[in-house]
């Protein structure tokens, strides 16, 4: 079907990646693991490698790329009578060539002309390839030719941060209406084995869109953000899977002593994984008069303790809610005052909008918490800096149940069951975002006596950290 899968350049920066990655996992057991080698080697199957590699030299990320219909299926017929099928072919091939220039990726197009394939044909190429991921590319279509915008289309829970790496850099790039992400039960989403998703360009069927979409420049730029999109996707996963498989060589050393990690200005992920069995529920952008009371009553039904990052803007008309969260015992951190993307700000910006939090909630609560959570987990090396200046701790996670998506329950969980382990920081929200947060509400029900079940116990980020929640 096609021919070019028998390029054979070979990357020696992922290799010396995954090198890196094996020699410090395996020393770090042998040095510690004391007699339980065999034992500890366990969990290096968990990594998760292009494919399970006879060599590591297999191990390049697989990329499906489909260009949508073909053949006597057009697809959108659009405003001036353009097929999408062509526009679907030709933005594909140009992703295609952007990706063959990445060594760290493998790509394979599901077709290369106007041909008719069958959606299952397509899906059986990539799980029979063991592709990391499917991109499937579309043109949207409507009635109404004042209808514009990109979407990305996604069905299963592993593929929302795929589509969410995706959806915001098509839509910057082209300029267009972000119409955000949304689930589909389509044959190339469901019958997949990997995260996969369908990206609908723009609409076709919207003149200036039209001509946006057809044109090189539009369809240069669109390829790009593409390929930037899946390039920060795997760079997270990568992230992710080293915390996963390699707690012990970065966490113990580094998570031990509060003072240490503040002098090496590290962002913190996790505590300590040999700690016992310890995890941190957090939930950001509250307090919110709604959701927040829903969430602490939980808490306390099931009697655990948790850590609240909070919106500077938000304290003022919240106050009883802040007492109650601490009067209840858990924990309050800093999570700027209006959330802005912290990497689009001055190192002076930033910092104003973390000391104005500060302060309001010195006044709310009669203290300066000890930790910032920054919004998207973005921080540059500045701004760790100063934050290590003013004493603070910046904390991320490690489990992203993307619950702000809107994504359900059973969908929270399967990403939780996925990502959890011993010292893991759990990322939840308390506010009604798009008014929805009964996902959020319903899945704490199932997570937190199912980690209890497996001889967890929940911990407040200080506690976790061995640190003071004030400064
Ligand atoms: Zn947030």
């Amino acid at each position: 079907m096609n021919n070019l899968t028998t390029r054979k350049s070979r990357s020696r920066k992922g290799l010396s990646i995954l090198l890196l990655l094996l020699i410090l996992f395996i020393g770090i057991r042998v040095v510690w693991g004391n007699g339980t080698f065999a034992a500890e080697l366990i969990p290096i199957s968990t990594v998760k490698f292009a494919t399970a590699p006879e060599t590591v030299e297999e191990a390049k990320f697989r990329i499906v790329i489909d260009a949508g219909h073909g053949g006597k299926d057009p697809g959108a017929i659009g405003a001036s009578g353009a097929y999408e099928k062509d526009f679907n072919l030709s933005l594909a091939k140009k992703l295609y060539q952007l990706l063959e220039q990445e060594p760290l990726f493998e790509s394979r197009l599901t077709r290369e002309d106007d041909q008719f394939i069958e959606l299952e044909e397509r899906t059986a190429m990539a799980n029979d390839w063991y592709a990391d991921v499917l991109v499937s590319i579309h043109a949207n279509t409507f009635e109404d030719p004042a209808v514009s915008g990109t979407e990305t289309l996604y069905y299963n829970a592993d593929s929302i941060a795929l589509a969410e790496a995706l959806q915001g850099e098509v839509a910057s790039a082209l300029n267009i209406r972000d119409r955000g992400m949304r689930k589909e039960d389509f044959v190339i989403l469901t019958s997949t084995q990997m995260p996969s998703v369908i990206v609908e360009v723009g609409y076709l069927t919207n003149p200036q869109e039209e001509t946006l979409l057809l044109s090189s420049d539009g369809q240069d730029r669109a390829a790009k953000a593409i390929f930037e999109g899946l390039k920060n996707y795997f760079s997270q996963q990568h992230q992710r899977n080293h915390d996963r498989v390699d707690p012990a060589a970065d966490d113990s050393a580094l998570f031990r002593n509060r003072n240490q990690q503040l002098s090496e200005n590290k962002i913190i992920f996790s505590g300590p994984p040999d700690d016992g069995k310890k995890v941190a529920l957090t939930f950001d952008d509250g307090p919110n008069p709604t959701v927040t009371p829903k969430v602490l009553d939980i808490l306390k039904e099931n009697d655990v303790q948790a850590t609240f990052f909070i919106l500077g803007q938000q304290v003022n008309a919240n106050i009883d809610l802040l007492r109650r969260i601490i009067e209840e015992g858990h924990a309050i951190g800093n999570h700027s005052w209006s959330h802005p993307k912290f990497d689009s700000l001055s190192v002076e910006e930033a910092m104003n909008e973390i000391e104005k939090t500060q302060s309001a909630l010195e006044n709310a609560i009669g203290y300066r918490p000890s930790l910032f959570r920054p919004p998207y987990g973005a921080l540059d090396n500045d701004m760790l800096d100063q934050l290590q200046q003013m004493n603070l701790m910046a904390v991320n996670w490690t489990v992203d149940t993307m619950d702000w998506s809107g994504n359900s329950a059973a969908e929270i969980m399967e990403l939780v069951r996925e990502q959890i382990y011993p010292g893991g920081i759990i990322l939840l929200h308390d506010s009604s975002r798009n008014n929805r947060f009964d996902n959020t509400l319903d899945a704490l029900e199932i997570l937190i006596p199912e980690l209890k079940a497996e001889g967890y116990s929940f911990v407040t980020v200080p506690e976790m950290l061995d640190a003071a929640s004030a400064q």
